[in-house]
């Protein structure tokens, strides 16, 4: 067993030795049956909250309502979550009651797919209800149970088994496919940051391409933020070839580009898709240096406006449509720039004052702007003789 399944065994046995059932469940098992790397273990438990904070010293209440609780062992953390059903879900998303329950089985039939729904006992015995292992060899993605009542019961299990398809190159089997084209519009009651983890992990994954005609297929394309409008650059989108995106910035700034978005434009999808003002600012940035490679504007001040970062991942998407420039000339490029941050200025408004060459003011800021595009463009010096004398110039 994977190092972080085998750390986390003496927490298991202690469980048990209490008198309770653990078992990993989730992602990690999956993952390591297929033999993928994994991050986090799951682990499910017969024991209530309660029962596993009298068996542990530490633990810490991180999601005590829905039956979390975190043991710290060895100083590490471990979320224990306490078997459960869900019943309610009167508004597609979400069930109003949360159930805890001493039967692993019920635990598993409230989980999204077959795959998903594995249970792994500390000494590696699998327990399998619903032939999961079938689909895993099949590379199938398939409902637990009435695809349609489960899609009904929490509307963005749609919108994760594209995610899955696309994480672990599987397609969605028939039935699951048929109740997602069914229910798709069902996503529009679903809370936006939920779809967006979502489909960013989708794009981050191994067939994107996949995943987009998924959502082009099933029309869930129609009930995410914005995308209705775009459904000819979604298809194109499936023709891009070698489709590789590194990170949340470099998912939205492909997008924005395939849509020939503007930075208003930009900003308005990004909101109604209720990103950080962060990503938003970032995938602006970079956008625009994908335009600058691709006409030819990368000069020095559009590299240094950019930053390392983003010029990198604008590269990596100026690459995805063949106009990338070479990655090690680039970066070459922008590190002989003269400076690389306003900080590194060799002189500052304090200064600019003290000698005389300008009030306190508006003024000020326009001088220190045009001595900064002029190291940046390498019309001076960075001293502060040369600056001086140029800002007496200005
Ligand atoms: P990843 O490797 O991306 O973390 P994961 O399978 O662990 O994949 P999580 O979102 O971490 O996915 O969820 C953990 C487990 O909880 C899933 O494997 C699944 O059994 C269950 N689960 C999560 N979300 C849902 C949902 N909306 N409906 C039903 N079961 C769910
Ligand atoms: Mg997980």
């Amino acid at each position: 067993l994977p190092n972080e399944f085998e750390i986390a065994r003496p927490v298991m046995q202690q469980i048990e030795e209490g008198g309770y059932q653990a078992y990993f469940v989730g992602g990690s098992v999956r993952d390591t049956i297929l033999g993928l790397p994994i991050h986090d273990v799951d682990i499910a438990s017969s024991a209530y909250p309660q029962e596993i904070k009298q068996i542990f010293k530490k633990t810490v209440d991180t999601g005590i309502e829905h039956g979390t609780v975190m043991v710290i062992y060895n100083k590490k953390g471990y979320e224990i979550t306490t078997f459960r059903t869900e019943s309610g879900y009167q508004d597609y998303r979400r069930p109003d009651k949360v159930e805890f329950v001493r039967s692993l089985d019920e635990d598993l039939k409230r989980r999204d797919f077959t795959i998903n729904a594995f249970a792994m006992r500390e000494n590696g015995e699998v327990t399998d209800l619903f032939n999961g292992l079938e689909d895993l060899q099949k590379r199938l993605i398939r409902a637990v149970g009435n695809p349609s009542e489960r899609f009904n019961e929490d509307a963005l299990r749609m919108m994760r088994a594209v995610r899955f398809a696309s994480k672990l190159d599987f397609d969605i089997e028939e039935k699951t496919m048929d109740a997602i084209k069914e229910n798709s519009h069902l996503l529009d009651k679903i809370a936006v940051e939920r779809i967006y983890t979502e489909f960013v992990k989708m794009m981050m994954a191994n067939r994107p391409k996949q995943g987009i005609s998924d959502m082009l297929n099933t029309d869930m394309y129609k009930y995410v933020p914005v995308f209705g409008k775009y459904q000819k650059q979604l298809e194109s989108i499936t023709e891009v070839d070698n489709l590789s995106l590194l990170d949340e910035i470099e998912v939205w700034s492909f997008i924005a580009f395939n849509f020939a978005m503007s930075r208003e434009k930009i900003n308005s999808m990004l909101k109604e898709w209720k990103a950080s003002n962060d990503i938003i600012k970032n995938t602006q940035q970079c956008v625009e240096a994908v335009n600058n490679i691709k006409q030819g504007q990368l000069d020095k001040w559009a590299m240094y406006q950019t930053g390392e970062d983003l010029l990198i991942k604008a590269n990596h998407i100026a690459n995805l449509y063949g106009f990338a420039q070479n990655e090690s000339e680039l970066i070459s490029k922008y590190e002989s720039l003269t400076i690389k941050d306003k900080k590194e200025m060799a002189i500052n408004g304090g200064d600019l004052i003290k000698s005389g060459v300008v009030k306190p003011g508006p003024e000020m800021g326009k001088i220190l702007f045009k001595l900064e595009k002029s190291l940046v463009c390498n019309q001076i010096e960075n001293d502060k003789e040369s600056l001086l004398k140029a800002a007496k110039n200005f």
